[in-house]
């Protein structure tokens, strides 16, 4: 089942003469455990790809469909549960640094509402799952790049989303540590997660896990290509989306 759709999608920033296509025509679907990178230079049209799958942004043109609903047709209140089913790394989304990884994956819960004990519990097994020890005392400040890497991707994934998105993950890190993340992120797929990677770092299109290429230039899709195809009957890849959702209107967000 394709989790992600996009229908050709085409976004402008901008008004008047100012305006600026950051997308044109752009269609593809992701499927539904899938480990997919969108591909390209910088300014291609990346990032905001991401944050129409977010509805952080909306298409001039086109369809955009997450976990089979039209998410441009969602009522506002419904686009909270789109993004509780969605976790995000960006790079701007920083850290606190002065806070332990704990409280600042605990804090991204907290705003949800959710109970303290489970917030602490969630937060432990977010940090557990991307290999840190949730109960060090040292500040974000203190920790290395691929550990700050780690705890904004452990923050995305405390919420228990079916998607997880990555806006180049593995910006100013080595090799080494760029292989380490994308380990990792290959790891939450082989969970049940669906895995989006945005990068213009060619290294991440040499890891074994990936299933999907989305190349972009300049706005445009330049190539998609699927490696190696998703078995359909993969009984590992769990139904993911909760189906307490409230229903959908026609109604504009
Ligand atoms: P990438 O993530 O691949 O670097 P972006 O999606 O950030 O690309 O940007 C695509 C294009 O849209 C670029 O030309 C960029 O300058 C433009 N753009 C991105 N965000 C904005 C914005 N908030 N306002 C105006 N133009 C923008």
């Amino acid at each position: 089942m394709a989790i992600i759709e996009f229908c050709d999608v085409t976004m402008t920033y901008g008004r008047g003469r100012k305006r600026a296509a950051a997308l044109r025509g752009v269609s593809f679907s992701v499927q539904e455990g899938a480990f997919a990178v969108i591909m390209g230079p910088s300014g291609a049209g990346k990032s905001t790809l991401l944050k129409l799958v977010l509805a952080m942004e909306r298409p001039d043109h086109g369809t955009i469909r997450v976990a089979d609903r039209d998410i441009h047709r969602l009522r506002k209140g419904s686009i909270p549960y789109l993004r509780r089913n969605v976790g995000a790394v960006f790079q701007d989304f920083k850290l606190l640094q002065d806070a332990t990884p704990m409280e600042n994956v605990a804090l991204a819960l907290q705003v949800l509402g959710m109970p303290r004990r489970e917030v602490r519990e969630r937060a432990a097994r977010a940090l557990h799952q991307v290999e840190l020890d949730p109960f060090t005392p040292r500040p974000a400040r203190c920790l290395s790049g691929g550990e700050q890497q780690r705890v904004a991707i452990a923050r995305a994934l405390a919420g228990e989303p079916a998607i997880l998105l990555a806006d180049e993950p593995t910006g100013n890190l080595d090799p080494r540590l760029t292989r380490e993340i994308l380990d990792l992120l290959a790891g939450i797929r082989d969970r049940g997660t669906t895995v989006l990677v945005a990068t213009h770092d060619p290294l991440v299109l040499d890891h074994a896990s990936l299933t999907q290429t989305i190349h972009l230039e300049h706005g445009r899709l330049v190539t998609l290509s699927l490696s190696p195809p998703l078995d359909e009957d993969d009984e590992d890849i769990p139904a993911i989306l909760p189906a307490v959702w409230p229903e959908a209107t026609g109604a504009v967000a």
